[in-house]
Protein backbone atom coordinates (compact mmCIF):
# COMPACT_ATOMS: atom_id res chain seq x y z
CA UNK A 1 0.00 0.00 0.00
CA UNK A 2 1.74 3.27 -1.00
CA UNK A 3 1.10 6.24 0.91
CA UNK A 4 0.17 10.03 -0.86
CA UNK A 5 2.26 12.60 0.74
CA UNK A 6 -0.03 15.14 2.52
CA UNK A 7 -0.19 17.97 0.27
CA UNK A 8 -1.30 21.50 1.10
CA UNK A 9 0.43 25.33 2.00
CA UNK A 10 1.49 24.31 5.26
CA UNK A 11 3.06 20.70 4.70
CA UNK A 12 6.75 20.64 4.77
CA UNK A 13 9.69 18.39 3.53
CA UNK A 14 12.34 18.53 6.29
CA UNK A 15 13.80 15.57 4.41
CA UNK A 16 16.43 17.93 3.56
CA UNK A 17 16.95 20.04 6.77
CA UNK A 18 16.86 16.75 8.94
CA UNK A 19 20.17 15.83 6.88
CA UNK A 20 21.94 19.17 7.74
CA UNK A 21 23.66 19.76 11.29
CA UNK A 22 21.09 19.99 14.23
CA UNK A 23 20.64 23.69 14.69
CA UNK A 24 20.39 24.46 10.96
CA UNK A 25 16.99 26.43 10.09
CA UNK A 26 14.78 27.40 7.29
CA UNK A 27 12.30 30.07 7.53
CA UNK A 28 9.01 30.14 5.01
CA UNK A 29 7.35 33.19 3.52
CA UNK A 30 3.71 31.97 3.81
CA UNK A 31 0.66 34.00 1.60
CA UNK A 32 -1.88 31.74 1.81
CA UNK A 33 -5.48 32.98 0.07
CA UNK A 34 -7.38 30.60 2.30
CA UNK A 35 -7.63 27.02 4.15
CA UNK A 36 -10.57 24.76 4.64
CA UNK A 37 -11.88 25.61 7.91
CA UNK A 38 -13.98 23.68 10.75
CA UNK A 39 -16.85 25.18 12.48
CA UNK A 40 -17.85 27.13 9.29
CA UNK A 41 -15.26 29.59 9.68
CA UNK A 42 -14.55 31.92 7.11
CA UNK A 43 -11.63 33.54 6.62
CA UNK A 44 -11.35 37.62 5.45
CA UNK A 45 -7.76 38.20 5.22
CA UNK A 46 -5.01 35.64 3.33
CA UNK A 47 -2.95 34.19 5.80
CA UNK A 48 0.80 35.38 5.78
CA UNK A 49 3.83 35.26 8.12
CA UNK A 50 6.65 32.83 7.86
CA UNK A 51 7.06 29.47 9.35
CA UNK A 52 10.31 28.65 10.78
CA UNK A 53 11.64 25.08 10.68
CA UNK A 54 14.87 24.07 12.81
CA UNK A 55 16.43 20.51 13.05
CA UNK A 56 16.66 20.14 16.62
CA UNK A 57 18.38 16.58 18.28
CA UNK A 58 14.79 14.54 18.49
CA UNK A 59 12.94 16.17 15.03
CA UNK A 60 11.86 19.69 13.95
CA UNK A 61 10.57 22.85 16.01
CA UNK A 62 8.24 24.54 13.51
CA UNK A 63 7.87 27.89 15.20
CA UNK A 64 4.97 29.73 13.47
CA UNK A 65 4.45 33.47 13.23
CA UNK A 66 1.11 34.26 11.06
CA UNK A 67 -1.61 36.82 10.64
CA UNK A 68 -4.90 36.82 9.19
CA UNK A 69 -8.25 37.75 9.68
CA UNK A 70 -12.05 36.04 10.47
CA UNK A 71 -14.89 36.61 8.86
CA UNK A 72 -17.95 37.49 11.05
CA UNK A 73 -21.11 39.66 12.04
CA UNK A 74 -21.44 42.34 14.84
CA UNK A 75 -23.07 40.94 17.74
CA UNK A 76 -25.51 43.84 17.73
CA UNK A 77 -26.39 44.88 14.52
CA UNK A 78 -25.36 41.91 12.70
CA UNK A 79 -23.03 44.03 9.73
CA UNK A 80 -20.06 41.77 8.25
CA UNK A 81 -16.77 42.57 10.91
CA UNK A 82 -13.64 41.15 10.11
CA UNK A 83 -11.58 40.07 12.99
CA UNK A 84 -7.55 40.69 12.88
CA UNK A 85 -6.32 37.34 14.35
CA UNK A 86 -2.76 36.53 15.07
CA UNK A 87 -1.42 32.55 15.06
CA UNK A 88 1.60 32.23 17.05
CA UNK A 89 2.73 29.10 18.60
CA UNK A 90 5.80 26.36 18.93
CA UNK A 91 5.27 22.51 17.66
CA UNK A 92 7.92 20.21 18.12
CA UNK A 93 7.77 17.13 15.51
CA UNK A 94 9.74 13.96 16.11
CA UNK A 95 10.04 11.45 13.08
CA UNK A 96 7.62 8.78 12.35
CA UNK A 97 10.81 6.66 10.11
CA UNK A 98 14.14 6.47 10.50
CA UNK A 99 15.92 8.50 8.34
CA UNK A 100 18.97 6.35 7.74
CA UNK A 101 17.39 3.27 7.49
CA UNK A 102 13.61 4.45 6.26
CA UNK A 103 12.16 1.72 9.22
CA UNK A 104 9.44 3.04 11.19
CA UNK A 105 10.68 4.62 14.65
CA UNK A 106 8.84 3.33 18.33
CA UNK A 107 6.23 6.10 19.07
CA UNK A 108 4.61 3.60 21.72
CA UNK A 109 7.15 6.00 24.63
CA UNK A 110 5.78 9.09 23.16
CA UNK A 111 2.39 8.32 22.24
CA UNK A 112 0.83 11.97 22.22
CA UNK A 113 3.91 13.71 20.18
CA UNK A 114 3.54 14.99 16.92
CA UNK A 115 4.83 13.19 14.45
CA UNK A 116 6.64 13.79 10.76
CA UNK A 117 4.95 12.24 8.01
CA UNK A 118 6.19 8.75 6.58
CA UNK A 119 7.67 11.48 3.51
CA UNK A 120 9.49 13.07 6.30
CA UNK A 121 7.11 16.03 6.22
CA UNK A 122 6.12 18.45 8.47
CA UNK A 123 2.05 19.14 8.49
CA UNK A 124 1.02 22.27 10.36
CA UNK A 125 -2.49 22.12 8.57
CA UNK A 126 -4.49 20.72 11.95
CA UNK A 127 -2.72 22.94 14.32
CA UNK A 128 -3.55 25.98 12.04
CA UNK A 129 -6.93 25.41 11.73
CA UNK A 130 -7.09 24.52 16.23
CA UNK A 131 -5.11 27.52 16.54
CA UNK A 132 -7.59 29.73 14.00
CA UNK A 133 -10.58 28.16 15.76
CA UNK A 134 -9.73 29.16 18.79
CA UNK A 135 -9.23 32.80 17.96
CA UNK A 136 -12.35 32.94 16.80
CA UNK A 137 -14.01 36.13 18.76
CA UNK A 138 -17.17 34.81 21.08
CA UNK A 139 -18.98 38.20 20.01
CA UNK A 140 -17.28 40.75 17.40
CA UNK A 141 -18.84 44.20 17.30
CA UNK A 142 -17.71 46.00 14.18
CA UNK A 143 -17.39 49.15 16.63
CA UNK A 144 -16.74 49.03 20.16
CA UNK A 145 -20.09 51.10 21.03
CA UNK A 146 -22.34 49.95 18.32
CA UNK A 147 -26.05 50.89 19.33
CA UNK A 148 -27.78 47.40 17.88
CA UNK A 149 -30.45 47.24 16.11
CA UNK A 150 -33.65 49.64 16.77
CA UNK A 151 -36.60 47.65 18.60
CA UNK A 152 -38.84 49.00 16.80
CA UNK A 153 -37.75 49.54 13.03
CA UNK A 154 -35.17 46.57 13.00
CA UNK A 155 -32.56 48.83 10.90
CA UNK A 156 -29.58 50.47 12.93
CA UNK A 157 -29.59 52.56 15.57
CA UNK A 158 -26.75 54.41 14.04
CA UNK A 159 -28.66 54.58 10.68
CA UNK A 160 -31.74 57.09 9.87
CA UNK A 161 -33.91 58.11 12.56
CA UNK A 162 -35.83 56.33 14.67
CA UNK A 163 -38.23 59.11 15.75
CA UNK A 164 -40.90 56.45 15.35
CA UNK A 165 -45.07 57.22 16.11
CA UNK A 166 -46.06 55.08 19.06
CA UNK A 167 -48.61 53.68 16.89
CA UNK A 168 -45.78 52.07 15.19
CA UNK A 169 -44.78 50.19 17.89
CA UNK A 170 -45.35 46.03 17.52
CA UNK A 171 -47.12 45.16 20.65
CA UNK A 172 -44.41 42.37 21.09
CA UNK A 173 -41.86 44.76 20.64
CA UNK A 174 -42.82 47.05 23.20
CA UNK A 175 -43.45 44.56 25.78
CA UNK A 176 -39.81 43.55 24.82
CA UNK A 177 -38.80 46.95 25.24
CA UNK A 178 -40.53 47.24 28.73
CA UNK A 179 -38.61 44.48 30.08
CA UNK A 180 -35.42 45.58 28.75
CA UNK A 181 -36.03 49.05 30.44
CA UNK A 182 -36.76 47.48 33.52
CA UNK A 183 -33.35 45.21 33.35
CA UNK A 184 -31.19 48.05 31.81
CA UNK A 185 -31.05 49.53 35.14
ZN1 LIG B 1 -22.76 46.60 15.10
ZN1 LIG C 1 -36.11 52.47 14.13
Amino acid sequence: MSVQPAAGPFVFNVAGLLADPVGTHRTHDIDVATLDLPDELVLSAPIRGTVRLTHESRGVLADVALATALAGECARCLRPVSTPIELAFEEEYLPSIDLATGRPVTTEDEPDALRLTDHHEVDLTPSIQDAISLAEPIAPLDRPDCPGLCMVCGLPLDEGVHDHPVDDIDPRLEALRAFREDTSE
